[in-house]
């Protein structure tokens, strides 16, 4: 049996830092990833046979936990069909009816197979539609990884952004303006300077790629005012929120509590392929009808509409939408984010944390971060010991403080408690180190 030290050296010759996606190297907490070999329910076992609780869940596709049943014949009545035809199938037609039926701001769809790719289509959308060219993104909000979207702040807020991946040259950048998330001066100044040029401005409604950050209902009301005034696309990256933090994602949770409230578009991907490779994008008849083949706003591809993919995808959603799914699911992941500030409290560390549905994070610090800016001056030392506390205790959080937490609905109350328990050891080692130790 390999172990997971063998595993990554082999792995490191034959790709690049052994990894397939940065994130999943532990670059930011150090130490050596764990190779996975099978997962079930709540659980995920590592090359050499050790067991933990998983609360990454592939980064939010795995709302039903690893394996469900239901799920997993599907796919299976799936693959012995086909596994691609590069033709229509009638399963495309019932998901994306299926998704217009959950989020009523969305009136058609296009499937596509990585959020990256449906940030990236989205994107060109609004451009085609609007016949404009610029577009705005916040700090700390990730939409994929298509060029004009690697870009981050430039030195005063009349400048575009750099690029922050070389391979990107600084002209296709140029139009994209980065602003700080819930700041409503910074918003409005962008907008008197640049109005007539912003086709879309592209936002995490619940932030979840600079851990857990809410847009603060002002803020969200002011940019949806905005955007109408100024005849911009508001466009929601629900990529990770969508069917995650309530079944009409957090343009739901915003419909709440701002009378009329939706986007203008929505970017879809993780829990609707249910752990295939899937995602989607939608908007109004009108805008969705610029798109190939009836408009001039080119788009494609090979398995876009997947035949496996989406039955997954559609089984995913069927589970997801029985009564008293969400509420069951939040209240689980409440009580982990409780236990967690609970344990933090008894052993004298500020921490705060905050749920939405399936979704949560956790800071160590006392008050919730309103920007990426505070997110990353929180203790990180502090993150990476906790993350290696909870890791060698058997909870597998995401490894970094960047990021979101995800609960399933295989996660049960004796697992919450564990990861408690688990944290509470960690916590309490972490309590007993010396002041200033590092
Ligand atoms: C994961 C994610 C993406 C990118 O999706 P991929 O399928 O990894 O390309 C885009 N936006 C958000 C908000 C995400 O969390």
């Amino acid at each position: 049996m390999a172990t997971n030290e063998e595993l990554f050296a082999r792995a490191q010759r034959v790709i690049p830092g052994g990894v397939n996606s940065p994130v999943r190297a532990f670059r930011a907490v150090g130490g050596t990833p764990r190779f996975i070999s099978r997962a079930q329910g709540p659980y995920m076992w590592d090359a050499e046979g050790r067991r933990y609780i998983d609360y990454i869940g592939s980064w939010g596709p795995m709302i039903l936990g690893h394996g469900h049943p239901a799920v997993l014949q599907a796919v299976q009545e799936a693959a012995a069909e086909g596994f691609s035809f590069g033709a229509p199938t009638e399963r495309e037609i019932e998901l994306a009816e299926a998704i217009i039926g959950l989020v009523p701001s969305v009136e058609q769809v296009r499937l596509v197979s990585s959020g990256t790719e449906a940030g990236m289509s989205t994107i060109r959308l609004a451009r085609g539609a609007t016949g404009r060219s610029k577009i705005v993104k916040f700090e700390g909000c990730y939409h994929g990884h298509a060029d004009a979207l690697l870009v981050k702040a430039g030195s005063g807020l009349a400048t575009f952004g750099f690029p922050t991946s070389a391979g990107v040259p600084p002209e296709v950048v140029q139009h994209t303006l980065v602003l700080e998330y819930n700041n409503v001066a910074q918003l409005e100044q962008a907008f008197a300077t640049h109005g007539p040029q912003i086709a879309c401005v592209m936002i995490e409604p619940i932030a979840g790629n600079m851990n857990f950050v809410r847009a603060g209902v002002p803020f969200m009301k002011r940019l949806r005012e905005l955007c109408t005034q100024h005849g911009a696309l508001l466009a929601f990256d629900e990529v990770m929120t969508g069917f995650r933090v309530a079944l009409g994602g957090a343009q739901s949770v915003y419909a709440r509590l701002i009378p009329g409230f939706k986007p203008d578009m929505s970017v879809f991907g993780k829990v609707i392929g249910g752990g295939m490779p899937l995602a989607a994008f939608g908007s109004t008849k009108d805008i969705m009808s610029q798109l190939a083949p009836l408009g001039p706003v080119y788009q494609a591809g090979t398995l876009s509409g997947n035949p496996v993919a989406t039955a997954c995808g559609l089984a995913t959603l069927k589970e997801i939408s029985k009564p008293g799914f969400f509420e069951a699911l939040s209240a689980r992941t409440r009580s982990l984010v409780e236990g967690l500030a609970g344990a933090a409290r008894h052993a004298g560390i500020p921490l705060v944390g905050d749920s939405e549905g399936g979704m949560f994070g956790f800071f160590f610090s006392a008050e919730l971060p309103p920007n990426y800016g505070v997110v990353m001056g929180t203790d990180k030392e502090r993150f990476n010991r906790f993350f290696h506390g909870m890791l060698e205790r058997g909870v597998y959080l995401a490894p970094a403080l960047y990021e979101a937490g995800f609960v399933s609905a295989a996660h049960t109350a004796d697992d919450i408690a564990a990861t408690v328990a688990a944290a509470a050891a960690t916590l309490a080692a972490e309590a007993a180190r010396a002041p200033g130790g590092g």
